[in-house]
């Protein structure tokens, strides 16, 4: 016997998507339930993504800045690090947001259901879990359900020196010698960490770029930065692995296959992308539809082919990035409410939590030459701005894009220290449709990494006094 129980709206999962559309529906009135299959809410952002990787990486920034500054002479000696530690304090962030999240759908009154949701029809939910049989009738359902890492066939699962990111942010060991498998946001960052951590690091990355999105030159400002951290092996794959000895001997080629040469790791972290978790939501008797990918699709208002059906965050494509999933999920649950808004944001900032950190928002350079944008450039190093060398972050460099036809900012890429942070600006700035004046105009704090962006913007109208101008 299934417990009955009606709502207005059922999400499945309760991730940063899920929660943000259940927590907004309830705001605006709305009954409704989330079902999530783990115990916590917060679902890979959460527990075993955004919020544990920074953490982790904050603490690598530490130990990175401190070595920097016994080089100097200014500090005495690198401190030992205590990994029970970080793990506990790491765990401890988790569980205090993760609390926050409890109390959070409490307080509105979102009762959580856990368990696998699985549809019967387009206004009946099933939910098996161990203790009880639930049904849910509902007038909307809201897809949430995330994404989980792609699995590759020659890599041999099973054995625990195969790790994946998950594994990877429990610190169970350090290994000596660690290869990460891909080159996008998730492998570096992990590099980062590890390497903070003591690890001798390769990086194998089949293209012939890491982070392809992103122009050269701030690429090439990474590489000089990690070059002595970390080995990145481009054009080369993996042929196989054998797993039968003490190490694990990683057979590769280099581009064209032109030869074959072994190495030998304590640990293998498979880190080359993420599909969507849409294998559940289909049955005889009526269909979702999803693209070639497994993503769902879905229209501006982030509704699929059934009406009364939405899907949101990482389920539905790329980019794969919380911030995303939570915009889509406040949207959703207007659009549920009946305001008739979509989802039309001009851009979606994203961040590579390296060590310097790169940032990118709008139109690159590269994008800007393809789609053949008459866009002019304007670059700030960070070696002439005052705060870079107070924090000893002269490797930075802000890029700022304009629109010559109208003078707008439609881009920027920024890499050095917090270098996300600088994406606020100008994210604001494109989607109010901002021109260079309008930066310049405003007046940034001094000594700040932000007032690169109002040096650049002077540099691009020639007005520029910390530089000279051309
Ligand atoms: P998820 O967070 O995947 O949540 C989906 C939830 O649905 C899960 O809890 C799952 O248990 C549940 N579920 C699935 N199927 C069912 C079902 N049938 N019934 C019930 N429940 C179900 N993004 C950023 O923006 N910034 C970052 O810094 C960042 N760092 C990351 C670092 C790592 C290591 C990883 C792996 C990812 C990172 N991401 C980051 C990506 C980010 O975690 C995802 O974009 C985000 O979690 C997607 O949110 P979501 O709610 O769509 O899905």
């Amino acid at each position: 016997m299934s417990t009955k129980i009606k709502t207005s709206v059922v999400v499945i999962g309760g991730g940063p998507s899920g929660y943000s559309a259940a927590f907004r529906c309830s705001d605006l009135g709305i009954k409704t339930i989330i079902v999530e299959n783990y115990l916590n809410l917060g679902g890979v952002c959460l527990n075993v993504g955004c919020i544990p990787s920074k953490t982790l990486l904050h603490i690598a920034k530490l130990i990175k800045e401190n070595k920097k500054f016994v080089e100097k002479g200014i500090l005495n000696n690198v401190p030992n690090l205590n990994i029970e530690k970080i793990i506990s304090w790491k765990n401890k962030i988790i569980k205090k947001l993760s609390n926050g999240l409890q109390f959070l759908a409490h307080t509105r009154k979102v009762d959580i259901i856990n368990g696998i949701g699985i549809f019967e029809t387009p206004n009946i939910l099933n939910i098996n879990n161990n203790d009880n049989k639930y049904q849910i009738e509902f007038e909307h359902a809201i897809i949430a359900t995330g994404s989980h890492p792609v699995k590759l066939p020659f890599i041999p699962y099973g054995d625990d020196r195969i790790w994946d990111s998950t594994d990877a942010l429990l610190l169970k060991k350090i290994p000596k010698k660690l290869l990460i498998l891909g080159g996008g946001i998730i492998g570096l960052e992990m590099a980062t960490i590890y390497h903070a951590l003591g690890s001798d690091i390769n990086i194998i990355e089949m293209s012939n770029k890491i982070l392809p999105s992103v122009d050269d030159d701030i690429i090439q400002i990474y590489n000089n930065n990690i070059k002595n951290e970390f080995n990145i092996m481009l054009n080369t794959k993996i042929i196989s692995i054998d797993s039968n000895k003490n190490l694990l001997q990683v057979y590769m080629t280099d581009d064209n296959n032109k030869s074959i040469f072994s190495k030998k790791y304590d640990v293998i972290l498979i880190a080359v992308g993420r599909i969507p978790n849409s294998n559940f939501i289909n049955n005889n008797l009526f269909n979702i539809e999803i693209d070639n990918n497994g993503f769902i699709k879905v229209n501006d208002q982030m509704r699929t082919n059934i009406p009364n059906i939405y899907a949101i965050g990482d389920v539905i494509g790329h980019p794969m990035l919380a911030h995303k999933g939570i915009h889509e999920g406040h949207l959703v649950a207007e659009i549920i409410a009946g305001k008739n808004h979509f989802f039309i944001p001009k851009v979606i900032p994203s961040i590579a939590y390296t060590d310097p950190e790169i940032g990118w928002v709008g139109i690159t350079e590269k994008n800007a030459k393809i789609k053949n944008i008459n866009y002019g450039i304007s670059c700030l190093p960070w070696n002439s701005l005052g705060r870079g060398l107070c924090s000893n972050a002269e490797n930075g460099l802000t890029k700022l894009i304009f629109d010559k036809n109208t003078n707008k900012i439609i881009g920027g890429l920024v890499i050095g220290y917090n270098a996300g942070e600088l994406l606020g600006e100008i994210s604001l700035a494109i989607e109010m449709g901002c021109d260079a004046e309008d930066i310049s105009l405003t007046i940034h704090a001094h000594p700040t990494f932000y007032e690169s962006i109002g040096i650049a913007t002077d540099i691009f109208l020639g007005l520029a006094t910390d530089v000279l101008n051309k």
